[in-house]
């Protein structure tokens, strides 16, 4: 196989990885109606429209950049209930050495096809050695190669503590994927993967490095940042439970984001016969979590349904509005930041927008709200205006 049709093929099923492209309403961009999307924009090139390994993705810092998804290999020990890749089912395996990834990827990089990095890898020989072949990988791109864009790190299931300080000095981010959101989740998803210690434990390793090391001793003289992934519904795991774990690993190792993988079956896997979980059901999970980590929502805030379940129809913001707000509104020329940053319709823009427009004045209608950035309909039905309540008809959604 030339190196163009490894690199396809130990790319196409990463749409299973979520990583650095938009993913659901982000409702800290929520004043710029910011309705995410996977798919390639038009600034795309038709050669890169149909290089199926580049995706169109949002780094940290907001940049928006052309990322190469892939593995380093598709061959794997492991036999996790939910994946393309584990060991025994049937389908051509492909693996890059790192000399030869790298290489592959400068070319790529060069003819502007692709700007950044996400790479992991099915296991072989041990999660540790395994570790090492992407760590190689990272040391050739940036140390012989000069690679100075974005990469993202995927820490290994058995990883070691040096392993994954390393991986710190030569990525942008580093990510371990948690799949489930406690042990006995996980068991159902992925018996030989082990929660406490092959998992969260690397995620407290990078809480604990970032904290006792200087950042200019990490790549670019930051600390790189971290995210986790779940796969959404494959355990029968609740809401609940997820955003439990995730609010858990925000407060506690600074996780940047949790992804949300909407569980759906796999020909030729243990759970094949699983029904597909709803992906609204992702949808929400996102929402949740940025309330959590941006808007100062905590987890008693959400509105779970007696199964410890988000409504699945219902914006978890909106939800919590319904019932805390419609009978007592909001006066918009008094209420604090926090206060309006649990509107519907008010981003962090917005609020911080209407913080700097009521230094000159009062606030009297919607049209003054909608120039601030505040989808105004939405924000209506929940908010007094100078004492009086604009005239609005409830969101739906
Ligand atoms: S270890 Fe990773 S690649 Fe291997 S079966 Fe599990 S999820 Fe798939």
């Amino acid at each position: 196989m030339n190196p163009l049709d490894t690199l396809v093929e130990l790319s196409s099923q990463m749409e299973l990885e979520h990583a650095e492209e938009a993913r659901g309403l982000d409702t800290s961009r929520e004043d710029q109606r910011d309705h995410s999307t996977t798919g390639k924009p038009a600034c795309f090139t038709p050669k890169e429209q149909r290089a199926a390994f580049v995706h169109p993705a949002q780094l940290p810092n907001g940049k928006q950049v052309k990322l190469l998804k892939t593995l380093l290999s598709s061959a794997c020990e492991r036999d996790c209930y939910y994946c393309p890749f584990r060991a025994g089912r049937d389908f051509r395996r492909a693996t890059f050495k790192p000399d030869e990834f790298a290489g592959l990827f400068m070319k790529l990089h060069q003819a502007n096809i692709a700007e950044g990095i996400f790479l992991s890898s099915g296991i072989a020989a041990g999660g540790a050695n395994t570790q090492n072949r992407l760590l190689d990988t990272a040391e050739i791109l940036r140390k012989r190669l000069g690679f100075r864009g974005y990469l993202h790190l995927k820490i290994m299931p058995g990883a070691e503590k040096g392993q994954v300080e390393r991986a710190m000095q030569l990525a942008d981010r580093v990510s371990v994927n948690l799949e489930a959101p406690n042990t006995e989740r996980l068991a159902r998803l992925a018996p030989h993967k082990v929660f406490l210690e092959e998992l969260l434990q690397p995620l407290r390793w990078v809480e604990e490095i970032r904290r006792t090391q200087p950042s200019y001793k990490f790549w670019n003289g930051r600390h790189p940042s971290t995210v986790t992934q779940f796969v959404a519904g494959g355990a029968d795991e609740s809401d609940l439970e997820l955003l439990t774990t995730t609010d858990w690993l925000m407060k506690n190792v600074r996780l940047k984001r949790a992804y949300f993988s909407a569980f759906h079956p796999i020909h030729d896997t243990p759970l094949e016969n699983k029904p597909a979980v709803d992906p609204l059901r992702e949808h929400r999970l996102y929402q949740a979590s940025f309330l959590l980590r941006d808007y100062g929502f905590d987890l008693e805030d959400m509105p779970f349904t007696p199964d410890g379940n988000l409504p699945i129809l219902t914006d978890p913001k909106l939800a919590w509005a319904r019932t805390n707000l419609i009978e007592r509104p909001l006066e918009i020329n008094r209420a604090e930041k926090r206060e309006l940053l649990r509107v519907p319709g008010i981003g962090l823009k917005g609020a911080e927008a209407i913080l700097q427009a009521r230094r000159h004045g009062r606030l009297r209608d919607l049209s003054s709200l909608r120039k601030l950035g505040v989808i105004s309909e939405r924000a209506a039905p929940f908010v007094l205006l100078d004492g009086r309540r604009p005239a609005s008809q409830l969101a739906m959604f």
